[in-house]
């Protein structure tokens, strides 16, 4: 078989030793005779293993005791409207427009009767190339919301913005790729198809104080609900919390987010130096705002880069078109994407530059 690297945005590359493990047990979960897809969810390999990925994304994140880590479904956009109906009491929200998910973000908070929603930063103006400095808020807000990495157009926070209202994040694509000072933030979101590991879990970690705000939530959407009942109020997705786990693990192997981050930004600096330099290849991104898990690159000509797209496809580089909203190529590099990948792309982009000179 040909040699694959997946650039893909989400559902994304997953680490080849946890994919292999769970070839391995998929037919007998630890001895059992069942497949992890047949065990019940009250069974007591269930519970251990919902414990063991519990426990292991809290000790990668170093995250203290007084957050909740919850285990749920629906996506990062169903956080979109879960978040405002929960937190929202004083129906007073404040977000950061960094592009397409931000605003779906917005879209979502504005559907709640009587919310006041206030855009308080845009990189608009930028074409979403930066990420705009956020001003010292004056309203009593319920929360400010930021999406730490912004999948589509490639940028990034690489500084947090001081605030007395608590900070939440949607970092679906940023998760465990890069140390942030997860104490800071009153509550954290992210489909786990990225980093974590297969689609159809979303992960959310959430501070004590923001729980037991709103009562009579319909059930599903109900935070404090779900950490009461340890995130299996109904039937958990054990499979993808299972594969979560494992995936927890092979990060803990690996030195934890401190030790994948080193990785991140090694990959992510041969891909931007190699731009930096090219002559037909460019990064749209200012530098002070580029993402090391998403990078978009761009010819400047459609035609081009569909042509590029093509060969790379043909060479093995799989997945490397742009968003529709803005065209050319995206690498996405996330944490089980080799280094090797990165560098062999680089050198099949030096030929294909070469051969287009
Ligand atoms: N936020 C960000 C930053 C994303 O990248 C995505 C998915 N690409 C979403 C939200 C939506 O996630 P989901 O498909 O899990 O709803």
């Amino acid at each position: 078989m040909q040699q694959v690297y997946n650039f893909a945005a989400g559902p994304a590359v997953l680490p080849q030793s946890v994919l292999k493990q769970v070839q391995a047990e998929f037919l007998s979960y630890h001895g059992s005779g069942m497949s992890i897809t047949e065990i019940s969810h009250r069974s007591s390999f269930f519970q251990e293993l919902y414990h063991d990925a519990e426990q292991t994304l809290r000790q990668l994140m170093a995250l203290p005791d007084n957050y909740r880590i919850l285990f749920l479904q629906g996506g990062a956009s169903l956080q979109f409207y879960m978040l405002p109906l929960n937190l929202a009491v004083k129906r007073r929200v404040a977000y950061v427009d960094t592009g397409h998910w931000s605003q779906k973000a917005v879209t979502e908070a504005q559907k709640l009767p009587g919310m006041q929603v206030d855009v308080v930063a845009s990189s608009k103006d930028s074409g979403y190339t930066t990420i705009p400095s956020i001003p010292t808020l004056t309203k009593d807000y319920d929360y400010l919301h930021i999406t730490t990495n912004n999948t589509i157009e490639g940028t990034a926070f690489n500084t947090l913005p001081a605030t007395k209202s608590p900070l939440i994040a949607d970092m679906s694509s940023n998760i465990l790729a890069q140390n942030y000072p997860f104490e800071k933030f009153g509550l954290i979101y992210a489909g786990a198809q990225k980093n974590i590991g297969p689609a159809g879990l979303t992960v959310v970690i959430v501070r004590d104080d923001l729980l037991g705000q709103v009562a009579g939530l319909p059930t599903m959407l109900d935070y404090t609900l779900q950490a009461k009942k340890d995130s299996a109020y109904n039937t958990p997705p054990v499979f993808d919390i299972y594969t979560a786990g494992l995936v927890f693990h092979w990060l803990q192997d690996l030195g934890g987010i401190a030790g994948i981050e080193k990785i991140n930004r090694a990959k992510a600096g041969i891909l931007y130096d190699f731009l930096a330099q090219s002559k037909l290849f460019r990064s749209p991104v200012v530098p002070a705002a580029r993402s090391l898990t998403n990078v978009p690159f761009v010819t400047g000509d459609p035609e081009l880069d569909a042509k590029f797209i093509a060969a790379a496809d043909a060479a093995g580089f799989k997945n490397l078109k742009g968003h529709r909203l803005v065209g050319g190529m995206r690498a996405s590099l996330y944490n089980a994407l080799p280094i090797d990948a990165v560098t062999t792309l680089v050198d099949f982009m030096e030929k294909f530059e070469k051969g287009a000179g």
